[in-house]
């Protein structure tokens, strides 16, 4: 391979992890190229990870480190992460010797293949039924919300051509929906099964809460990535309906009270009209603002991430 390969590993509280991983990394990584650079972000670890990793820096010039001030989560992490990197194609991998190294070049293969990102699939997935369970839910939903057929979108082991992480952005729980945001820029995906590891050291940091903290993102990126272009077009129809009624049953009102001069008194419809009214203008407000962020979107500075290609001169 004669690109440069950026390895990114978001590291919390793995003190007793990464001298390991660091050293059957490098070793795995000389048999593929020597043109690499790893990443570890410390996404505010309180255990001795960091001075680990410093120790690591020190003595191999190749290892950039970033410390957080406090944990922000995986997603902050990766996303600092991918605009930190110099690499042509980057690996994001777990810093907990769940996902192998040795893995790496049947990445590479698939991105050499022409893909624009290679998602793993942790096959057979070695954590508790716990996890698993509440997993094969969440991919299944997953998969219809975002019409990409994935078996294991949370796997943390992944490549992606540079394009791709200098176009997408992530928050919250948005790294186990990479594969969504970058096929919603039109990025071909592929996905391989690769070895899984159980962790021998450490503890998960993914527990129930993520589950429902994920899902809510779910939301996010199934909005983001389907009507994100036109906020207006998905509020504006409920909300115009909404004022349409409301406004109707405001006319029918007027016309009782002053053609036929009854008294209106605490009637239902009166409250009903007001609300629809004030729901309706909400909601049109609502999609006009989304408007006005999304055309930040696409203003100058951003066109680059639509464009594959360039023909020019
Ligand atoms: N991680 C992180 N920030 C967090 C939680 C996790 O950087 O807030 C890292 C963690 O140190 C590990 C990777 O993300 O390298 C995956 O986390 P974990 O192994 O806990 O997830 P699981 O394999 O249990 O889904
Ligand atoms: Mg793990």
């Amino acid at each position: 391979m004669n690109q440069k390969l950026s390895i990114i590993i978001p590291v919390y509280n793995e003190e007793g992890n990464v001298d390991r991983l660091y050293e059957k990394l490098i070793k795995d990584l000389a048999q593929i190229t020597l043109n690499y650079e790893i990443f570890f972000i410390d996404d505010g670890s309180v255990d001795s990870t960091f001075s680990k990793l410093q120790r690591i820096h020190l003595e191999n010039n190749k290892v950039k480190v970033i410390k957080f001030r406090r944990n922000f989560g995986k997603s902050i992490a990766l996303n600092t992460a991918f605009t930190k990197v110099n690499g042509d194609v980057i690996i994001t991998m777990d810093g907990d010797l769940q996902d192998d190294s040795e893995e790496i070049s049947r990445f590479l293969a698939k991105i050499e293949a022409g893909f624009d990102m290679v998602s793993g699939w942790k096959f057979p997935r070695n954590d508790p039924i716990a996890k698993r369970l509440p997993s094969r839910i969440f991919n299944s939903l997953t998969c219809k919300l975002t019409g990409l057929k994935l078996h294991d979108f949370n796997c943390g082991f992944k490549a992606y051509k540079k394009e791709v992480t200098e176009t997408i952005s992530l928050y919250g729980e948005m790294h186990r929906y990479t594969p969504a945001l970058a096929a919603f820029y039109g990025f071909r995906i592929a996905e391989i099964k690769v070895r899984h590891h159980p962790r021998t050291e450490g503890r998960s940091k993914f527990g129930f809460s993520r589950i429902f903290k994920g899902m809510f993102d779910l939301i996010t990126v199934k909005y983001l990535t389907t009507y994100a272009s036109r906020p207006l077009h998905v509020f504006g129809i409920p909300g115009f309906i909404s004022l349409f009624i409301g406004v109707l049953i405001g006319l029918y009102l007027i016309f009782l009270r002053i053609i036929e001069n009854i008294i209106l008194g605490d009637r239902p419809l009166l409250l009903l009209s007001v609300l629809l009214i004030i729901l309706g203008l909400q909601f049109i407000s609502l999609g006009l603002l989304g408007e006005m962020i999304t055309y930040r979107e696409v203003k100058r500075e951003n066109v680059n991430r639509f464009i594959e290609t360039f023909l020019s001169d």
